[in-house]
């Protein structure tokens, strides 16, 4: 019989594992799956064919039925580079009332009630199941979900209701906008710049590009904002380019340009129709620089889609949050995370975890002790709930 640990002591362990997105989370998922396995609970794999170091994990407890609620977090954190941080990142550090380390927050806090609410559940023996949902590549725009709910289904009883713990003040969240980004490459036509009327410059030709990205955002923010769309800060879709590079030289016509555009939806909008309105005014810029060199084009990559997270009607897993916290409120967030992808996939999906987003990606990042507990209550109370019939 394994030792059973508690929330703290299971922290410790995931921070522990340095699992910043771009390195390998196997050694966290093999701790998981062998802790899990300790207490008589069988985790599942899925590995990504083209990542054979990363793994998502997931697991059921319980009778062997649909309907479970599914505890769903990402394993994966953000890096720590150029951060100036008090204390080692990958060590849980106590200091007034904080716990500080890389991913206490975002979400490695969640993932250690969650794991502990399962071994709670299968030591407790519960009437109705719970499962456990670890993705990895979250931070990367939430690429890793999608293919762990598809190899979740055939192996797992389907889910009822999904809590993803992403940081909320343990509030319910139920709404989010939808993320979208297209990789943009200006592929122009090198001359010395003496002679740029022959030439293609990549850079002054993503000019216009840039500009489009601006009017989007300021015809976006003239317009009457729909109801659903109104429940956020700021009421409408956004579009960004956070990064740009090209150029070799002050005076060569820049042979390349490359950024992201990425956008934020608000739920009941639809994406396709930015990608399509963008991709239109690409094609518009290629055939002014076709004009001037045959050579020149511009090529578009999918970059990421995590869709939004549309409250539901009666939605099962914000009646179960509402009823684990006591919060009536209705709460809607500016970032994404892998509920509407769950949600998407036909479960009813609610945000709800310990800790502030305002400390997600920070140096000296945090969970405060008393948010720690109250999801360690919020996990008591749920597994205590799933010992009643129905
Ligand atoms: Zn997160």
């Amino acid at each position: 019989m394994s030792t059973f640990l508690s929330p703290r002591e299971i922290l410790d362990k995931l921070v522990g594992f340095p699992t910043v997105s771009r390195d390998s989370n196997l050694p966290l998922v093999d701790w998981v799956e062998e802790y899990l396995a300790g207490h008589g609970i069988e985790a599942h794999r899925w590995t990504d064919p083209d990542q054979p170091h990363k793994a998502a994990l997931f697991a059921h407890v319980g009778p062997w039925q649909e309907g479970a609620v599914v505890l769903s977090g990402h394993t994966d954190v953000v890096p720590v580079d150029g951060q100036n941080w008090s204390s080692d990142p990958f060590t849980v550090t106590e200091r007034d009332g904080k716990l500080f380390g890389r991913g206490t927050a975002d979400m490695k806090g969640y993932d250690a009630l969650a794991i502990w609410a399962l071994v709670e559940a299968q030591r407790s023996g519960v009437k109705r199941p719970l499962q456990l949902a670890l993705s990895f590549d979250e931070e990367l725009g939430c690429t890793g979900a999608p293919p762990m709910i598809q190899a979740m289904q055939p192996v797992l009883p389907k889910g009822r209701a999904v809590i993803v713990g992403e940081p909320s003040m343990l509030r319910a969240v139920t709404g989010h906008k939808g993320g979208q980004g297209l990789h943009t490459h200006v592929i122009g036509h090198e001359v010395h710049s003496s002679m740029l009327h022959k030439g293609v410059n990549a850079i002054m030709a993503s000019a216009p590009l840039i500009q489009w990205v601006n009017d989007t955002n300021a015809a976006n923010m003239a317009k009457d904002p729909a109801p659903l769309a109104a429940m956020f800060d700021p009421p409408f879709t956004t579009a960004h380019i956070g990064v740009i590079s090209g150029g070799t030289a002050h005076n060569i016509t820049a042979k390349d340009c490359e950024f992201g555009v990425s956008f934020r939806v608000v739920p009941g909008e639809d994406p396709q129709k930015y990608l399509e309105a963008y991709t239109a005014r690409v094609r518009e810029v290629e055939a002014d620089m076709q004009a001037i060199h045959p050579d020149a084009r511009i090529e578009l990559t999918p970059w990421f889609r995590v869709p939004a997270l549309t409250p539901e009607e009666e939605g099962a897993a914000e009646a179960l949050v509402r009823q684990l916290t006591g919060d009536n409120a209705s709460h809607v967030v500016s970032y994404g995370t892998e509920a509407g992808q769950f949600q998407e996939a036909g479960y009813s999906a609610v945000v709800c975890g310990p800790g502030d987003i305002a400390q997600a990606h920070q140096p000296d990042e945090f969970i405060t002790l008393a948010q720690f507990e109250a999801g360690q209550d919020f996990m008591a109370r749920l597994v205590a709930r799933l010992q009643e019939e129905n």
